[in-house]
């Protein structure tokens, strides 16, 4: 098939049916060739060989024995009424049962023969046991002709599609009889030498034998060959539209690292860089020099030291004459980052202002012309940074905090500030797995600060179950007496804001209860109060007049209090868990050793008590989102949602790793050769540009 026979709607298959067409796309969105081509099995049926009946086990899916019958009766009334045969090899005996369909077993199976018996076992009374096995009567000619022998594949169905004859046996015809028609069409679409380099199964060949593959071996290589190929080819549209927008955008260059710079680094840096920070900005000097737009993204966990960076990066942009601006995701932050900045550059050295919602008019107007005449070195604020209104003599770089709240369309906006876009840095402290990053952001350059600043204390994470909160209770009182303070956050419970508000309630009154005044003094934060009232309680917390904050995750995002030691997490089993590692972000600030605890019931699911005990493990968010990744899924990572470079039919983020990372190395080097794909053995694949789906989602990326 080439392209546009994949595209074939699905009503045009042969023997399949107006009806069956209908309902194949409501079920399961196989709208045409293609998609039926990708309906690929889940799991595969085990009939490449005979179990000896001694070896079956209570955990096998499904088994196929070679027995023959000894007895058979019916047995029981009415409700109970069933066919119990025996069944013999020479090892041992096996009870096969049927509760429908018993008149015509009766008849048609005949003791003393020899049957190929297929099903999945059970065991009762230890024995073992098959209900509704399907049988055959064994012959060694029957089973090679009709290949038997092989693993046959399960599909997913729906109850509707069963209706229609199309459970995973009436999809596994429908797919033979696709491939049957059409195998011979479906062409190579990789070039000769790198199925040779990857000794890549043919494209055809292994379309047939993911979904009929004659053994392990078979399915294998199928599997890898449609994994490299669908890897390959999404690398390969990302990858390209990286180049194009390096060919299409020019870059500011920053020519040289000067005084600004210079003078922070070796006079108001209070600490030395740690190698990965130098690193990053090494690869950002790198990048800044080019006459390339930059387009970063910056990981690195809460704490690394992104904001010294980002900094280090802007002072460079500004000795060269350029403005910059921070975007953060919430007025909160924009100020904590405010703050920052302005405490470790001192007063009378740039430019800094911070523009947000609720900066009066008046400050605004001024802000306004100290930007447009270039006076402002340095813009920080939330979203309100790129209305139309702000315009800027000469920005060269921006740098975005949290990126999966500023979508593709924003940073497009900004882009139109300048004629020649300014460089973009992207800030995250959710760490993705590195598989993510390369699909996600496979069009970023990715930095990573994977170190933490040296002589920082680890958190200490301890679990402790609801019966042991006198222990925790008397712990926090050790540490307040020591002047520490203290989180302690209640999840929220989606579906209820009453429930959460009462559970807050309620535990603040216990808080209440074992804290009371006028010894300890609690803050109460949660998303019921006004801003200000919840400004309030904040800045009380902040400045250190009360001890406990007591807070739904509105705390999540944003505060900064060093003195803050205990991060207490409430029903810490209901967390994810990259936000319970952001919740733990929040302690470890100081110079004091920080502690996370986190309190759960006795039940936990397998899930949680993995969530739980990870986060006991490790503080490295790294190794935390791959674990998060293993648990749910790479579509259920955080801001990965709404993201169509996801909708992989055959590859797996989680497992293929490996393969990933083979085809997006094979991509930059043909690149690297041949940027317009103009050799002749290249040309092959500029046919993946040519449908709009050829199997990829690619107009949701670009
Ligand atoms: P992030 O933005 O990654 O959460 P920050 O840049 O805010 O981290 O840094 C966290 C804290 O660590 C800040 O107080 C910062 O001044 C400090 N810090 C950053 N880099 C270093 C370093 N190399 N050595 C010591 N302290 C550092
Ligand atoms: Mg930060």
């Amino acid at each position: 098939m080439n392209n546009q026979q994949f595209q074939t709607p699905i009503e045009y298959l042969k023997g399949i049916g107006l009806s069956r067409a209908e309902v194949l796309k409501k079920e399961l969105q196989i709208f045409n060739f293609e998609d039926l081509l990708k309906h690929f099995p889940y799991k595969y049926i085990d009939r490449t060989r005979f179990y000896k009946i001694k070896d079956i086990q209570p955990d096998m899916p499904y088994v196929q024995v070679l027995a023959r019958i000894t007895h058979k009766e019916i047995i029981g009334e009415k409700h109970t009424k069933r066919l119990v045969a025996q069944a013999k090899d020479d090892t041992g005996i096996i009870e096969l049962v049927w509760f429908q369909g018993i008149k015509w077993v009766e008849k048609t199976l005949i003791p003393g023969k020899v049957y190929v018996i297929f099903g999945r076992p059970g065991f009762f009374n230890s024995k073992a046991q098959m209900a509704h096995p399907e049988m055959e009567l064994y012959s060694p000619a029957a089973i090679k002709q009709k290949g038997n022998l092989t693993l046959q594949p399960a599909y997913n169905s729906t109850k509707k599609l069963e209706q229609f004859t199309l459970d995973s046996k009436g999809l596994s015809k429908l797919i033979a009889g696709l491939l049957e028609q059409h195998a011979k069409d479906i062409h190579e679409n990789l070039p000769a030498y790198i199925i040779n380099r990857f000794k890549l199964a043919g494209r055809a060949e292994s379309y047939r034998n993911i979904h009929f593959p004659n053994d392990a071996n078979q399915l294998k290589e199928a599997q890898y060959r449609l994994k490299f190929e669908e890897l390959f080819l999404l690398q390969l549209k990302l990858l390209k539209n990286k180049l194009q927008r390096t060919q299409k955008f020019k870059g500011n260059i920053f020519e040289s690292v000067g005084t600004y710079f210079n003078e922070f680094y070796h006079h108001k840096l209070p600490f030395a860089l740690t190698d990965a920070q130098k690193r990053v900005l090494k690869e950002i000097r790198l990048d800044t020099q080019r006459g390339v737009q930059m387009n970063r993204l910056l990981q690195g966990d809460v704490g690394s030291g992104k904001t010294v960076v980002a900094l280090m990066s802007m002072l460079i942009a500004i000795d060269n004459g350029f403005q910059t601006c921070i975007m953060a995701p919430t007025e909160i932050l924009a100020n904590q980052h405010y703050q920052t900045i302005k405490s470790l550059i001192g007063d009378g050295f740039i430019e800094v202002a911070l523009l947000t919602g609720s900066v009066p008019n008046k400050a605004r107007k001024v802000i306004h012309e100290k930007l447009e005449d270039g006076s402002l070195n340095i813009l920080i604020g939330t979203h309100a940074l790129i209305e139309d209104k702000v315009q800027y003599k000469n920005l060269g770089l921006v740098v975005i905090d949290e990126q999966h709240r500023f979508g593709v369309e924003q940073r497009a906006k900004l882009w139109r500030k300048n004629i020649v876009p300014p460089h973009i840095l992207v800030m995250t402290a959710t760490p993705i797995p590195r598989t993510l990053a390369m699909t996600l952001y496979g069009d970023l350059d990715v930095s990573v600060i994977d170190e933490l600043p040296a002589g920082r204390k680890p958190i200490q994470t301890l679990h402790f179950y609801e019966a042991q909160r006198l222990r925790v209770f008397g712990f926090m009182k050790q540490e307040i007496a020591k002047g520490r303070q203290i989180y302690l956050v209640y999840p929220l419970i989606q579906e209820s804001e009453t429930l959460d508000l009462k559970n807050l309630m309620d535990g603040t009154e216990v808080m209440s209860r074992e804290f009371p005044l006028p010894q300890y003094r609690i803050s109460i934060v949660h998303g019921k109060l006004k801003a200000a009232e919840k400004e309030f309680e904040m800045q009380r917390f902040i400045k250190g007049e009360t001890q406990i904050m007591v807070a739904t995750t509105v705390i999540e995002v944003g505060v900064n209090v060093p003195n803050a030691s205990v991060m207490i997490i409430e029903n810490a089993e209901r967390f994810g868990l990259s936000q319970l590692h952001q919740l733990r972000g929040r302690v470890g600030r100081g110079a004091e050793q920080s502690y996370c605890i986190l309190m759960s019931g006795h039940k936990l699911s397998s899930d949680g008590r993995t969530r739980l005990n990870t986060m006991v493990k490790t503080n490295n968010g790294f190794e935390i989102a791959e674990i998060d990744m293993q648990l749910r899924g790479p579509g259920n990572i955080e801001g990965t949602q709404q993201s169509g470079v996801l909708d992989l039919k055959v590859a797996d983020l989680t497992t293929d790793q490996e393969i990933l990372q083979q085809a997006r190395n094979c991509v930059i080097e043909i690149f690297d050769k041949d940027p317009q794909l103009a050799l002749p053995e290249n040309q092959i694949l500029n046919q993946a540009f040519q449908t709009k789906n050829a199997g990829l989602s690619w107009d949701k990326i670009s």
